[in-house]
């Protein structure tokens, strides 16, 4: 029997306060969900982030994989402003019915609820979030009732993992970038990522 009360008492592990800023920020109390993200976050990276001051990108990428959008993390880790931020650009420049994978997309749904800024917009284009498939396990069974693009029809064969690859390829400049002055790190991630949109381009007419 897969109901809803019942994975509703496996979530009901209330715990910790949140950060200011984290990613689930805004959240009414913290799920299995919001526990398994932090868990996920590896301690060697807490550190990385004392030493460098940009410290990663955050990035939002169609369902064919081309890059939209990048932006720099700042000595940090993901923090909720860089997903609010491409959030509103998102909505900004492609509009309504927009579905945005998100790996906690489960409990950044109520964080954008509670920011007054995005809240309406989200609300007026129809914004959803889902959790992309691979992801979706590390969530429970109450989550992916709702959140788990194998539940949501309109969501077709799509597993919203496509930043996963990119970050596969990504990978290749990291360690050339990371003494780099902000401009040659932005020309080379720029260079990498141009080369990958041409390679998707190229793949769309096969
Ligand atoms: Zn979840
Ligand atoms: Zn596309």
């Amino acid at each position: 029997m897969s109901t809803h009360d019942e994975a509703d008492a496996e979530a009901a592990e209330l715990v910790e306060t949140i950060d200011p800023g984290d990613v689930a920020d805004g959240a009414s109390f913290v799920t299995v969900c919001i526990q398994r993200w932090w868990n996920a976050g590896p301690e060697e990276q807490k550190r990385m982030w004392q030493i460098f001051v940009e410290t990663g990108i955050f990035v939002a990428v169609c369902r064919h994989g081309f890059m939209l959008y990048i932006c720099d993390m700042i000595q940090s880790g993901e923090l909720a402003k860089y997903e609010l931020a491409l959030t509103d650009k998102l909505i900004n420049v492609y509009g309504s019915n927009l579905c945005i994978g998100y790996d906690i997309g489960c409990t950044f749904s109520s964080t954008v609820s509670s920011s007054p800024l995005l809240a309406p917009k989200a609300h007026a284009t129809n914004l959803r979030f889902v959790v992309p498939s691979f992801h979706g396990h590390a969530h429970n069974r109450r989550c992916q009732l709702d959140w788990h693009p194998l539940y949501i029809t309109d969501a077709g064969l799509e597993d919203f993992e496509a930043c996963e690859s990119v970050f596969s390829f990504s990978n290749l400049v990291a360690a050339t970038v990371c003494n780099a002055t902000a401009f040659h790190r932005h020309q080379a991630i720029e260079e990498l990522f141009k080369y990958w949109d041409e390679q998707k381009y190229a793949n769309l007419s096969r």
